[in-house]
């Protein structure tokens, strides 16, 4: 039973005593939407009609999410550049090849940037995808610097005149000012050849509230336009993206549900408050 569906049941069977609104209120925290937030929703369920609980509920959660748009930005007939950033293992590569195969599925032309050079099997990994979905990818000697590898991917994309260049980068977060200096450098030098139109944050969805951290620090370093939430095929349910948005009015675009290329989707903020709720 999910916890919000415990929550529920626990409303509907009369009095809850103070140990159970402590109980519930551990659970609601454990599923990483934050100390704020849960408290809120408490005051929310203890203030209502239990019959009304599920429905005042879902509005306080509504009210958390951003009002930003959540599509892609889009200037017509010019090249959209698209850096994607993250932490390692939350999903950047993946979900650079989804999104690449998604906007090609729609028509339009798609390249690559494979600037993850610091592992050699990151560039292989994007370059199998390339194959796999039948898009270029322009990747550097091995060892080759990210920032010039992502200036290549600008230069080759703006000499094809694509619709997207997707760029794929390295999520080192051992040392904020090296990530900051990192992300700085890749962002200048794209620059130099075409203005960055979108920077999407990757947020793995079974993080927790680690997630949260995550995203200060990157939107520190460089202007996040939306988030990827990846890996809500299992049992999380992503409590900690509703945590950033809330925190950073960053607006979730899409979410990744699997490994496979079609495990991808536009964010709808309705349908993920009914899979809260349900
Ligand atoms: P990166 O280090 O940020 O580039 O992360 P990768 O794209 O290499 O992904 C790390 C691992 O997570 C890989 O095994 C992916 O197949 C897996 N992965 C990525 N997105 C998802 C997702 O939405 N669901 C699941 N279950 N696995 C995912
Ligand atoms: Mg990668």
């Amino acid at each position: 039973m999910s916890l919000f569906q415990r929550l529920f049941t626990a409303l509907r069977t009369g009095a809850i005593t103070d140990q159970e609104w402590d109980e519930i209120r551990a659970n609601l925290i454990a599923a990483d939407l934050g100390v704020k937030l849960v408290d809120q929703v408490i005051l929310t369920a203890k203030s209502v009609k239990v019959e009304d609980a599920k429905t005042a509920i879902s509005q306080v959660i509504l009210t958390w999410l951003s009002k930003k748009d959540r599509t892609l930005i889009t200037e017509a007939n010019t090249l959209k550049t698209i850096l994607i950033v993250g932490v390692n293992g939350t999903g950047k590569t993946t979900s650079v090849a989804k999104l690449a195969a998604s906007l090609k599925s729609s028509g339009n032309s798609v390249i690559l940037g494979a600037a993850d050079t610091f592992r050699a099997a990151g560039v292989a990994q994007l370059q199998t995808w390339g194959e796999r979905i039948s898009v270029e990818v322009v990747s550097g000697k091995e060892g080759a610097e990210p920032a010039a590898v992502a200036f290549d991917s600008a230069k080759r994309a703006s000499d094809e005149k694509c619709d997207y260049l997707i760029i794929d980068t390295a999520g080192r977060l051992h040392n904020k000012n090296d990530l900051m200096a990192e992300l700085g450098k890749v962002k200048r030098v794209v620059e130099k050849v075409l203005p960055i139109t979108e920077v999407l944050l990757v947020i793995d969805g079974t993080t927790g509230q680690n997630g949260l951290a995550q995203a200060k620090i990157f939107s520190e370093a460089v202007e996040v336009t939306g988030l990827i939430v990846t890996k809500l095929d299992g049992s999380a349910r992503g409590g900690v993206a509703l945590a950033i948005e809330s925190a950073l009015d960053i607006p979730i675009k899409f979410i990744g549900k699997g490994e496979g290329q079609g495990d991808f989707a536009a964010f709808e903020p309705d349908s993920y408050i009914d899979g809260l709720l349900a």
